[in-house]
């Protein structure tokens, strides 16, 4: 894990507009410049709503914020009749670097199938964004045992065909439904065997020295109080982060988390 750098992303789903989102990026840029925070020891990246991502930009380009930031979803195709979709172009073209697909707010609110999911993955690697690819087992799979399998399986179906240089280009996440917004976190060592097989199964598809350099997340219910015994965990490479995103202290602590 010495060689991947840790990942901190805050996923604001439906949260602030774009004057919030000004207001909290300007806030989380002074409070990790007043800790000191060096960005090559962690990367801090930012997914705010599609309406908030021309402000993020002024700003982050404007007054050179060592921030990253990303969309929340993209559509498979690059241009068209698709009312309502965001091209990973126009994303690409507002500076963002990272891409969330097939969370699974979008799985199930969208019925976001597998194959969709990898079209989004091809999309966002067409425009040189680099898709965090989350997947995790709902409830009942858990308590089945059954969600290594279907962690990779979805995994497979999302990553199949890609040759390992596009491979390397992706971040997984690994995140269990029934850990998402409800305050139950999955153990350390929940989240350890998880991303293992992840990385196990990424060796499979591309390579050894692929799956070695892949950042694995972790999400569900991440706050400052248990980042730091996940992050312990050797295949535990940064978190997705929901809730405690829109709180600068919280989501600030948990980028210092050393
Ligand atoms: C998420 O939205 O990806 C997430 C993990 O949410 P929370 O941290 O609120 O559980």
């Amino acid at each position: 894990a010495t060689t991947r750098t840790p990942l901190m992303a805050g996923n604001w789903k439906m949260n602030l507009d774009h004057l919030q989102a000004t207001h909290l990026v300007q806030k989380l840029d002074w409070t990790l410049r007043d800790a000191r925070h060096d960005p090559a020891d962690v990367e801090v990246v930012v997914l705010p709503p599609f309406t908030d991502l021309r402000s993020v930009q002024t700003l982050v380009q404007g007054d050179q914020l060592f921030l990253r930031y990303g969309g929340q979803d993209l559509s498979p195709h690059d241009e068209g009749a698709y009312t309502g979709d965001i091209s990973g172009a126009f994303l690409a073209k507002l500076g963002c670097t990272y891409v969330a697909v097939g969370h699974s707010e979008r799985r199930e609110g969208h019925q976001e199938s597998d194959e969709l999911v990898g079209a989004k993955v091809r999309a966002a690697l067409r425009h040189d964004l680099v898709p965090i690819l989350c997947v995790g087992e709902p409830l009942e799979v858990r308590r089945s045992g059954d969600h290594v399998e279907h962690v990779v399986t979805q995994l497979r179906a999302a990553l199949d065909g890609l040759d390992a240089g596009q491979v390397s280009r992706v971040v997984v996440a690994y995140e269990p439904v029934w850990a998402i917004g409800t305050g139950e976190v999955a153990t350390p060592d929940d989240a350890q065997e998880v991303c293992a097989a992840i990385r196990a199964a990424v060796a499979e598809l591309a390579d050894d020295a692929t799956a070695a350099a892949v950042r694995v997340l972790y999400g569900g219910s991440v706050k400052p109080g248990n980042v730091a015994e996940l992050m312990q965990r050797p295949d535990v490479d940064g978190a997705l982060v929901g809730g405690a995103s829109l709180s600068v202290e919280d989501f600030a602590s948990i980028c210092r988390y050393r």
